[in-house]
């Protein structure tokens, strides 16, 4: 299929990698150029200087960037795909954003006769890299169809939710849950460290409990190693979290325990780990407990 791919950041980069590895036609697409030039140089794809431009020759438009303002940009700006959207044209969006704009945006869509699908993922870097992303998806059954061969790729599950926004009103609930599970580990370790406890004492005990998880899995190794490198940047979980508070108080439900989760990510985005994986968030908490990394834990 002749898909357009905007945003190759490292969700992006790897699912738009996996999609020209399958022999689809992609015109790649990035803000800094540079991580576009990256994947044609690794595994081929076409460059395109717009998102006008990558769209206007396209069946599919794919589109994976940070946040609400930045799906925004790339659809309703000058050089954006509105300008090209016609009659045939489908939008796939797996940036985690607002529902209620991503159902604005695909209003706009729509009124030039193309349509829109909400498709946010999980399966973090790994699942992109491995083509095991599961796919959330909102949308009309028979776009949703369309992008079958598409998903094959990227994915390993597609679970349809409903009509536009759906997906996304699914994702925000299970990323919820997943910032308040990464919490719950990380104050249990650093409790646990306080009293004496070795990160892999408790670790070892979680895995073998009701208390393991797919985040204790995925994260218990990197926290071990001490490895804070970005697999879900900090500031994107924030963003998340900031947006489901403000889809609960749109429709009147109220999360405690998120708005105190909240605040810790804001203080660890200001302490400089914006840019660090939201496990980071543990080390923040160890300095307000005035414990500094065990030796056993240091990489
Ligand atoms: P990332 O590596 O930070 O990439 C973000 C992408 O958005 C980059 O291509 C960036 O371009 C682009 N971008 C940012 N602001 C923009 C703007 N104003 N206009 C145009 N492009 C802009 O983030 P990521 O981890 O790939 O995340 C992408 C989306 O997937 C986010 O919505 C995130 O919440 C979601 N997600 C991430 C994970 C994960 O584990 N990482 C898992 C599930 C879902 P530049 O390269 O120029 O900065």
């Amino acid at each position: 299929m002749k898909v357009a791919f905007l945003g190759t950041g490292i969700m992006g980069g790897p699912m738009a990698s996996n999609l020209i590895k399958a022999g689809h036609e992609v015109t790649i697409w990035n803000r800094s150029a540079e991580k576009a030039q990256r994947i044609q140089d690794a595994v081929g794809g076409r460059i395109a200087v717009s998102p006008a431009e990558a769209a206007a020759d396209s069946q599919i438009v794919w589109i994976c960037v940070s946040d609400t303002e930045a799906v925004e940009r790339v659809v309703l700006a000058e050089d954006g795909i509105l300008g090209v959207a016609r009659p045939g044209l489908l939008v796939a969006d797996s940036s985690t954003i607002s529902p209620t704009a991503s159902r604005a945006l695909a209003k706009r869509i729509r009124e030039r006769g193309g349509d829109w699908v909400d498709c946010p993922v999980t399966g973090s870097k790994r699942g992109a890299e491995e083509g095991k992303l599961v796919f959330i998806v909102g949308g009309d059954g028979e776009s949703v169809e369309k992008l079958e061969p598409l998903f094959q790729v990227m994915g390993q599950r597609v679970i349809h939710i409903g009509g536009i926004g759906m997906g996304l009103s699914a994702k925000l609930a299970m990323n919820l849950n997943i910032a308040l599970i990464f919490e719950g580990l990380a104050e249990g370790l650093v409790l646990a460290q306080k009293a004496g406890v070795g990160m892999g004492q408790m670790l070892d005990i979680i895995g073998a409990t009701m208390l393991r998880s797919g985040v204790s899995d995925y994260k218990g190794p990197f926290l071990q190693q001490r490895d804070f490198s970005p697999n879900f940047p900090l500031h994107l979980m924030l963003k998340d979290i900031r947006l489901m508070l403000d889809y609960a108080r749109e429709l009147r439900v109220k999360l405690p325990a998120l708005e105190t989760v909240e605040e810790v990510y804001a203080v660890a985005a200001d302490e400089d780990l914006a840019n660090a994986d939201y496990a980071a968030t543990l080390t923040l908490l160890e300095k307000w407990a005035g414990i500094s990394a065990p030796a056993e834990n240091q990489a």
